[in-house]
């Protein structure tokens, strides 16, 4: 028999093969290189010998359950061996199951089982790596295993771990970068051996560096000691009880993020670091901007035990009966969104779109191209009367339709202004809150009321002007949108 079951062409011994496809296999009738069995039927192919090999069930003659590798009867059951005539012991020398034969009389399956022990360095004690060997070893064409053995990486590997100098361990996984090493912890973790590796951890990991990596280091020092000794930490033992850790990651990058605001400000403002921040500095942070600024309260708890700065301290915002927002906050966040990073493009115009004109988000994500037109001044239509766009929020939203994401994939016949990953899709509207909460836009949806009060108080080319951009131009648009203001405002007040 042949060794490992898939090995290279080798003629059959005293019948040379003539030409190309030269036999014709008995029982499937198509031309092969190559005679793997010869059965009362006549010639068996490979393909046909590997099926008949690997098919177990009920002998619809003698209703013996083993393998059935005989021909099929007219209505295509296949038969077991002595029924069908075939002499051949399938049966495995040491484990008795009845597959095809490697390596003289001994099965696929035992086969991995003693190359997986030579190339480990013997049996494995570590109940880890004895697990592991069965795990492969139950694959369920086990051929495939001994294919895959071959590669000299996975016997680096196996090797390793079977002489201990690559830990059983997700840790230790991790020191051997590899396709390989993935595969064998995938095979851990479905087998319980090791417990499964968490998904958000290592981009959460990563998001810290790139967050940190273009900052002064009086920034990035103390919130580098933030995110690794207050969140990863708690977060990494989350993962290995097994929880599930995107909640608590959302809140951390949101944490993460507010800390960093406040020590550039404090940096940039005052030339302050956290060792050397007043109480005054946290009061008027706090004072002068979103309600999400209190989001620095763990940071300063965080100072405090780990005395970067022990004189500073944050209350617990008093909880309000109904949410609610300022107008300073309204403006503070368009000005953020205005001049944040381009790869959030549609989550900033999003988020302008909400805060300029109050529309809920499901409106906002149901935008489609032609609601919008660029003349002078651009209208964008949400429901039946178009409203001015002003710049500079004109120049964000024509930047999105210059450069709208996810077109690859859902093809440039989409009409969304915010198209989605699958074709023919907008963006969801949790995916868009999801990243406006990441930069610290929270609880937007519960203000929609609130925002319809400071829309009307003031309507966006009064918040255009508010933003510094020039009174000549808010002015300009004053007077079409005196009317068009009315007339928005007038559905709105009904
Ligand atoms: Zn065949
Ligand atoms: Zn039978
Ligand atoms: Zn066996």
């Amino acid at each position: 028999m042949e060794p490992d079951g898939l090995v290279p062409y080798r003629p059959v011994r005293g019948r040379p093969r003539l030409t190309y496809g030269a036999w014709v296999c008995d029982r499937c009738g198509r031309s092969t290189t190559r005679t793997q069995a010869h059965w009362p039927e006549g010639r068996i192919c490979f393909t046909c010998w590997f099926t008949a090999i690997h098919t177990h069930g009920t002998c619809p003659v003698c209703g013996a359950e083993r393998l059935l590798p005989g021909p099929p009867l007219p209505d295509g059951t296949p038969v077991c061996g002595p029924c069908a005539g075939i002499v051949d012991d399938f049966r495995c020398s040491r484990c008795g199951e009845e597959s095809g034969h490697h390596r003289g009389t001994i099965c696929a399956r035992c086969a991995v089982r003693d190359d997986l022990h030579e190339i480990m360095g013997g049996p494995p004690s570590d109940p880890v790596l004895v697990g592991l060997v069965a795990a492969l070893c139950a694959a369920k064409r086990p051929e495939s295993t001994l294919i895959w053995k071959r590669s000299p990486k996975v016997q680096e590997l196996l090797h390793g771990l079977g002489t201990g100098t690559i830990a059983a361990t997700h840790e230790g996984l991790d020191t051997r970068p590899s396709r390989a090493a993935e595969h064998l912890r995938n095979v851990m973790e479905h087998h319980g051996l090791l417990p499964p590796r968490d998904r958000w951890l290592p981009r959460f990991e990563q998001w810290i560096d790139n967050k940190l990596i273009d900052l002064p280091a009086e920034v990035a020092r103390p919130a580098r000691h933030f995110a690794t000794w207050h969140h990863l930490r708690r977060i990494r033992a989350l993962a290995d009880a097994g929880g599930d850790t995107q909640p608590s990651v959302r809140s951390a990058k949101q944490e993460i993020t507010e800390t960093v605001k406040f020590l550039s400000w404090l940096w940039s403002t005052y030339g302050r670091t956290i060792e050397t921040c007043t109480q005054r500095d946290v009061d008027q942070w706090i004072a002068t901007g979103p309600t999400t600024r209190y989001t620095i309260r763990t940071f300063l708890v965080i100072c405090k035990r780990d005395r970067l700065n022990a004189t500073v301290q944050l209350g617990h915002r008093a909880p309000k009966t109904s949410p609610s927002l300022t107008q300073e906050q309204r403006i503070a966040w368009i000005r953020e969104l205005l001049t944040g990073e381009s790869e959030t493009l549609p989550y900033r115009v999003a988020g302008v779109l909400i805060l300029l004109y109050a529309q809920p988000l499901k409106s906002i994500v149901r935008l489609q191209t032609p609601s919008i037109v660029d003349g002078n001044p651009m209208v964008i239509t949400f429901g039946k009367h178009p409203v001015d766009v002003p710049e500079p929020f004109a120049q964000l939203v024509r930047d999105l339709l210059s450069h709208r994401t996810n077109l690859r994939t859902s093809g440039h016949g989409n009409p969304w202004l915010f198209p989605g990953t699958h074709a023919g899709d907008h963006l969801h509207p949790d995916t868009i809150m999801h990243r406006l909460r990441l930069i610290g836009m929270s609880n937007l949806g519960a203000r929609n009321s609130a925002l319809d009060d400071l829309v009307l108080e003031c309507p966006p080319p009064i918040v255009a002007d508010a933003l510094g951009y020039s009174h000549q131009v808010a002015f300009h648009h004053a007077e079409r949108s005196g009317e068009t203001w009315a007339r928005y405002a007038g559905r709105r007040i009904r």
